[in-house]
């Protein structure tokens, strides 16, 4: 059994211990004691050396707590030194401890129990029981968890009997002793994680978004030195917007909305400017086409860029009588074919025709018709094919 040097003094960051087990390959060690939290209730596991070779996982065995090496720890009847990443620690026993704050917060406001929790490497969650929060609810939330950071309410550790321990948030399922962490005259937790011993050290409490998940509420949070972290990615996100802005910070929100409305509008303007100018183009194009033998004119489009543009341009085509639009796509290489109604000729059935003898693929309706062909000169074959339609 494996003694947890962390229930009892979480701020313990280096120790010795005796080897008292090892897997065959010297990469997986058991220790009489540990000072490394493995990763359990929702808490990631620390990181550290242990005989100077990195710990890359700690894994909770029940009894005992299995500390995996980046590289084989050497037998030794001595005791091997152990020690933890503190900034790593430290900062899971912010967000930890924030945890534990919030959720009594948001229970005493608003009534909202803690479902469930989740301690991610960028930003911790809490589902809580409601179904909608509101931004009033948030702010409320975030502002009375930072007074109490402020109040600097000790944070302390009892071990009690799960039979007779009082006055926990969540009743423990547990039999036997519990493990209590409190926040004073404010939460009684039956928790196994590190925490800080004062809300003080919890730092800035900041919560982020609040999504319904299912039935539940998804509170995101960041707590201490990760808040500020957080906040300073936000501050230059931002600044670097109003930057390109010409901004100043406080206006960009209501400029940038502006400015998205401004695009709307223009967008579609030029919308309705392209659609005149396509049937301009058609009917010049139309009138230099020279009718064939049962009157058809075949419109050649080789200067579109998209398919899209292919299409508007066809469009405006169908306005006058028996017509025919072939367009040509360079990158990828593929075509259009457009006949209207009166050309007695259907679109879908000569591509389709076409493009099985070029090694294309396409098709559409007997008015329009659109395919691909592997590169640019079955594609030159192939335009001139459709031009002449024999
Ligand atoms: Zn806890």
């Amino acid at each position: 059994m494996t003694i947890r040097l962390y229930y009892t003094d979480p701020y313990r960051s280096e120790f010795t211990a005796n080897v008292v087990d090892r897997s065959e390959d010297g990469t997986r060690v058991y220790l009489d004691e540990t000072a490394f939290y493995p990763t359990s209730g929702g808490q990631l596991h620390d990181t550290g050396t242990l005989g100077g070779i990195p710990v890359v996982d700690v894994i909770d065995e029940d009894d005992r707590v299995a500390h995996v090496l980046s590289a084989p720890l050497p037998p030794t009847p001595a005791p091997v030194a152990g020690v933890i990443d503190w900034k790593r620690r430290f900062d899971h026993m912010q967000q930890h401890t924030g945890q534990h704050l919030l959720s009594a917060v948001f229970e005493d406001l608003f009534g909202h129990k803690t479902l469930s929790v989740h301690f991610g490497p960028d930003y911790s969650t809490l589902d809580l029981d409601a179904e909608f929060l509101s931004r009033d609810r948030m702010m409320a939330a975030e502002e009375r968890a930072n007074a109490l950071v402020a109040g600097a309410l000790p944070v302390t550790v009892t071990f009690e009997d799960a039979a007779t321990a009082a006055g926990l948030r969540k009743q423990s399922d547990r039999a036997g002793t519990l493990r209590i962490v409190s926040i004073d005259a404010l939460d009684r937790s039956a928790c196994g994680g590190t925490h800080v011993r004062s809300t003080a050290e919890i730092g800035a409490v900041l919560l982020r978004s609040a999504e319904r998940v299912r039935s539940a509420t998804r509170v995101e949070f960041v707590c201490g030195v990760r808040a500020v972290r957080r906040a300073r990615k936000d501050f230059e996100s931002l600044t670097r917007i109003a930057t390109s802005l010409s901004a100043a910070l406080d206006d960009v929100a209501s400029l940038v909305a502006a400015q998205s409305e401004r695009l709307k509008e223009s967008d579609n303007a030029r919308k309705k400017l392209e659609k005149e100018l396509s049937s301009f183009r058609a009917r010049e194009l139309y009138d230099r086409a020279t009718p064939d033998a049962n009157g058809v004119r075949t419109i050649v489009i080789r200067d579109a860029a998209t398919i899209d543009e292919l299409r508007t341009l066809a469009q405006g085509a169908f306005e006058f009588q028996k017509v025919v639009v072939v367009g040509v796509l360079r990158s990828p290489p593929s075509v259009l074919l457009a006949a209207s109604e009166d050309s007695d000729l259907d679109a879908g059935k000569i591509l389709k025709e076409r493009l099985a003898a070029a090694g294309g693929r396409g098709g559409g309706s007997p008015r329009m018709a659109q395919g691909g062909v592997p590169d640019a000169a079955v594609l030159e074959s192939l335009v001139s094919t459709l031009v002449s339609r024999v």
